[in-house]
């Protein structure tokens, strides 16, 4: 049956993915069943989207429940739904406003106007630049593909927007030598995910942080694939006590339903975007924000940060153990549910690939790693069913 609809779908969808050979039908907690009725263990959860796992009771009653109220209704109007979510983010970032956006690649497009905006009304004039790091992945429209470093991805592309610098991630020095006096803003992952999961040094962030404190820059934390609890705090950035000025969100944060912010801090809030600078037609739909909103809860009734810990910690050490065993994983870096073991000598994506025909679903990421982003509900049993999976697909 598989063979059938792979076939039409590639009669009719543009051929942007190299598509794993899977037609998924249905989730159940961490568990995906293909079209043929074959059972798979999630360990990609939808790249980092499905964090309360598939098929989660309460969160699929409360979007039931929203459809049959309203879904859409336009921002010229107030919902219920988004003022709850709205409210919902700022508690758990400490951070001041929130704009609701249908993408991670949105969430940047606006964090990067704010920040023009913010050295615009200072400065009284345009033309500032932004430093963003090597390897990034800020996504895919004009203005986040200018600040991902990675030039397979830009090259067809450019001209793409003017005054983009790069430095190298986890070296300080590297980012001093980008900053000019057009400098508006300094834009990184806390955790770099696509680009090979690689967590910023504390060192590193403090010192990026002391950086635009020194310069007026405002510093812009991409926390779509590292937040929402990913790393056993709600976002990355809190364990290193490092505030950013402005946060983007997505993936996790609608678990399933396409959704992302921005969220800005009080100085970004107060000096940049005003009535009339920004916009969306669906963006923040009493739809989108039921599921925000629904989910904040669920973190807390599941308790998902103490699981991220306790299991986090025990896949660390499984993984950990597998570079020990085994000469060609050359090392693991991560922390919590996000995690990626670095290969050598083979490629990742044939592991991948094996993986799946062994029932388990498993990415790479940037520079021949294997990435593991499961639900953040998975438990100790997951991951001892997950390394024999892998194992035998080594
Ligand atoms: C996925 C991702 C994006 C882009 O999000 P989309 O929803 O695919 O546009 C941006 N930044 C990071 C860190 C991501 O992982």
């Amino acid at each position: 049956m598989s063979d059938q609809y792979i076939e039409k779908a590639e009669e009719t969808i543009l051929h942007t993915y190299d598509r794993y050979p899977v037609v998924f039908d249905r989730g159940e907690g961490v568990h995906l069943y293909d079209v043929d009725g074959k059972e798979y263990l999630d360990f990609a959860a939808g790249i980092a989207v499905q964090s309360l796992g598939y098929h989660n009771r309460e969160y699929t009653q409360a979007l039931k429940d929203q459809i049959d109220k309203l879904t859409h209704i336009s921002n010229l109007y107030y919902t219920v739904p988004m003022m709850e979510a709205a409210q919902k983010v700022v508690k758990a970032s400490g951070l001041s406003r929130v704009f609701f956006t249908n993408s991670g690649a949105e969430a940047i497009e606006g964090a990067l106007k704010a920040a023009k905006k913010y050295a615009y009304e200072r400065d009284g004039k345009a033309d500032h630049e932004i430093i963003a790091m090597e390897h990034s992945f800020h996504g895919r429209t004009m203005g986040a593909l200018s600040v991902t470093g990675n030039e397979k991805y830009q090259a067809p592309f450019r001209p793409l927007i003017p005054g983009v610098r790069f430095a190298v991630y986890n070296d300080l020095e590297s980012v001093k030598a980008q900053i000019t006096e057009k400098t508006c803003a300094i834009i990184l992952e806390t955790v770099q995910g696509e680009g090979g999961i690689r967590p910023a040094t504390e060192d590193f962030l403090k010192g990026v942080k002391a950086l635009c404190r020194e310069h007026d820059l405002l510093l812009i934390l991409d926390e779509i694939q590292c937040g929402m609890g990913r790393t056993g705090w709600m976002f990355a950035w809190q364990e290193y006590g490092v505030e950013p000025d402005i946060m983007t969100c997505a993936k996790a944060i609608g678990c399933g339903v396409p959704v992302g912010a921005f969220v800005l801090g009080e100085r970004a809030a107060k000096g940049s975007l005003k009535s009339g600078d920004h916009g969306t037609t669906y963006g923040g739909n009493p739809f989108a924000c039921a599921a925000v909103s629904k989910v904040f809860d669920l973190y807390e009734k599941e308790h998902i940060l103490e699981n991220v810990r306790t299991v986090g910690a025990y896949l660390t050490e499984r993984l950990d153990a597998l570079v020990e065993k085994y000469d060609f994983l050359k090392e693991r870096r991560g922390k919590g549910m996000i995690q990626g073991l670095e290969v050598t000598g083979r490629s990742a994506g044939e592991i991948a690939a094996r993986a799946l025909s062994n029932g388990l679903v498993v990415i790479t990421a940037g520079g021949n790693v294997l990435r593991f982003v499961p639900p953040l509900v998975i438990t100790k049993e997951d991951v001892d069913c997950m390394v024999e999976r892998l194992e035998r697909s080594f």
